[in-house]
């Protein structure tokens, strides 16, 4: 067979998708698997990588299996897939016994171009008897960082995909596809997939529209906040990150309690409930979802305009994960961690009271840990950095912005940052860690340092130290303080159930002439704090907000996400466009031949009787 070409892609993406050209990472991925190469694609969220896979398989014939972590992601890009015309399914146990015969009956008899299906089902034989019975020329495994120990998300069953490609023959291309930009995650990938000399593509990691905020925030103010920044954003869809169950259920409780429209979404709810939750969501007939981090992965919900996380994550690869699920259709989204060191010491507990998983040998069990350990770490930098936010997250997975330009598009490059010199209390504190002998946690060495007087310090004695009550600041501050010290290296805190404070691997810099240890102090709870987004003069805003109602009308007509009919971008190109022939409409951002001739006459209709 004649290889297929990259304008023959592009041509199919046109007509499927309604987009113009790939963008760059996508057409070097897309490329090399037209050349029948492997591909190792390391992508942010929202990058596009689900286009790298899908335009391929309509070419290669036969059908592409899919390797896919959950179950809800499957069922959203399969109706996102049959939008664009395109014949795909999934396979999962939430299928009768005779619809995932159907399934296989399709694959076996090659009318399906695509099958989704997760990495447990590669074991089940009459599967893989569909598979070798079946033309398979291409194999994409999504998050493929699973497959790693080192990466935030393994999961043993991952291992399986391996076995899985060898049994079909021929060989089919593999590519493997994952946000996770770290050196030793990519290289597990390669072997635990067996990638054969792969092609390793990368996008960069920037996401422009995305705006960062950090808010020091005491737990009592974390509501204020939030509530001020959703009486900001009205009629914007928007996420709420907690990091217990318990936390969610309160904040949805709160939140509603004060008017606002919110759902919520946890392990803990009976799947009927996080279904009914979850479409209310995608909906948008609930504007604001609740959730623990079981929320998210598969929502391919575009117009996210919000992420604010109500509790620090445990890495920067999870947190940028979930905030980059906000403004995936380019739009200028916000995305607001809030946090005080409480958030650390519960992190640090999940770390070391890990629930025993026999699926991991003691050795894996021990890297998982490690490396959790240094992830935290890194998240708590982030929190507390003075610096660019957008570089710091950046500088993390690898990539060097110039650190002289700030991206007046971070909370720490446009507001005034409020700061607290630290650098004598910071020296108090190692004086004070010096004399205790690294035997102590960071609540202990604050009492000493600001004199408390209660049991614990009394009865040890510690009243007696030389430090005691040397210090004139709060102890929150001084705990505050001690987690930045460690964030920089300047201390380290022991593992195990108590951590205990010592001297860090990078205390020496503390001696050096002119170092200095700033703070960001803990700002209140105000209604002006954060930036409105860019008003875009072109967008007619009524227009936009009729085009939406359409938008909503057919999306309840057809039983679909509103989002899968068309994004916010392609409303908003629409109301600025205003095209009124199907040429015009075609050339709108994300129409293409199936949606013209599905939607547009009445697109056309509302954008013609606009009131002008
Ligand atoms: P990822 O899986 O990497 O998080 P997605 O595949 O969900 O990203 O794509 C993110 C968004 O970008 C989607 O709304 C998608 O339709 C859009 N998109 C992808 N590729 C292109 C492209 N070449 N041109 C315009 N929009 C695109």
């Amino acid at each position: 067979m004649e290889r297929p070409s990259l304008q023959q892609a592009e041509e199919l993406l046109r007509r499927h998708f309604g987009y113009e050209r790939f963008r760059p990472g996508q057409k070097e991925a897309v490329n090399a698997i037209l050349a029948g190469d492997d591909v190792l694609a390391v992508m942010p969220t929202g990058a596009g990588k689900s286009l790298c896979y899908q335009v391929p398989a309509l070419l290669l014939g036969g059908t592409t299996i899919v390797v896919s972590p959950l179950i809800s992601l499957m069922g959203d890009q399969v109706t996102a897939l049959s939008k664009a015309d395109i014949p795909a399914a999934h396979l999962s146990s939430s299928l009768s016994a005779f619809e995932r015969g159907q399934v296989l009956d399709g694959l076996r008899q090659g009318t399906l171009r695509l099958l989704y299906v997760s990495p447990e089902r590669l074991e089940d034989p009459h599967f893989i008897a569909a598979v070798q019975a079946a033309r398979v020329p291409f194999v994409a495994v999504d998050e493929a960082h699973c497959v790693s120990q080192w990466g935030n998300d393994f999961r043993p069953s991952y291992r399986e995909i391996s076995r899985f490609i060898e049994r079909i023959g021929p060989r089919p291309i593999v590519a493997a596809f994952t946000a996770t930009a770290t050196a030793s995650v990519g290289d597990d990938i390669v072997a635990m997939l067996g990638l054969s000399a792969p092609r390793k593509v990368a996008t960069g990691f920037d996401r422009p529209n995305l705006r960062f905020s950090v808010k020091g925030s005491t737990s009592k103010d974390k509501l204020a906040h939030t509530l001020a920044f959703i009486e900001e954003h009205p009629h914007e869809s928007g996420i709420i990150y907690c990091s217990t169950r318990k936390e969610v259920e309160s904040l949805q409780a709160a939140l509603v309690a004060r008017n606002v429209t919110a759902t919520r979404y946890h392990a803990g709810l009976d799947s009927a409930e996080r279904e009914r939750n979850q479409a209310a969501f995608i909906n948008d007939d609930v504007l604001v979802m609740v959730a623990t981090n079981a929320f998210g992965m598969g929502i391919d919900k575009s117009n996210v305009r919000y992420v604010i996380h109500y509790n620090m994550p445990g890495s920067i690869e999870a947190y940028y994960q979930e905030a980059g699920r906000a403004g995936r259709d380019g739009e200028p989204s916000e995305c607001l961690l809030l946090y005080n060191d409480g958030d650390i010491v519960t992190n640090r507990f999940f770390i070391e009271n890990v629930q025993e998983d026999d699926r991991l040998t003691e050795e894996e069990r021990v890297n998982v840990q490690a490396s959790q350990r240094r992830r935290l770490q890194a998240m708590s930098a982030y929190c507390m950095t003075t610096d660019c936010l957008r570089h710091h997250i950046l500088a993390y997975f690898g990539e060097t912005p110039d650190p002289a330009r700030g991206c007046d598009n971070c909370s720490n490059c446009t507001e005034e940052l409020a700061l607290f010199d630290g650098t004598d209390l910071g020296f108090a504190i190692m004086r004070c860690v010096h004399e205790m002998r690294g035997g102590y946690g960071k609540t202990t060495i604050a009492d000493v340092l600001c004199g408390a007087k209660n049991a614990r310090v009394l009865d040890a004695g510690l009243d007696s130290l030389k430090n005691y009550g040397t210090v004139n600041a709060s102890a929150s501050r001084i705990r505050s303080l001690i987690e930045l010290m460690v964030a920089k290296g300047h201390l380290a805190m022991s593992e195990g159930a108590y951590p205990v404070v010592g001297y860090g691997p990078r205390w020496r810099e503390m001696t050096e002439p002119g170092f200095k240890l700033l703070m960001k102090d803990t700002k209140r709870a105000s209604k002006a704090s954060s930036k409105k987004r860019r008003p875009d003069a072109m967008v007619n805003g009524e227009l936009f907000e009729r085009l939406r109602r359409l938008r909503k009308t057919i999306a309840e007509e057809e039983g679909v996400p509103p989002y899968i009919v068309f994004s916010d971008a392609a409303l908003r190109d629409m109301s600025a466009a205003l095209p009124t022939t199907d040429a015009e409409f075609l050339a709108v951002h994300g129409v293409g031949e199936k949606k013209l001739a599905s939607y547009g006459e009445r697109f056309l209709a509302e954008i013609a009787a606009r009131k002008s």
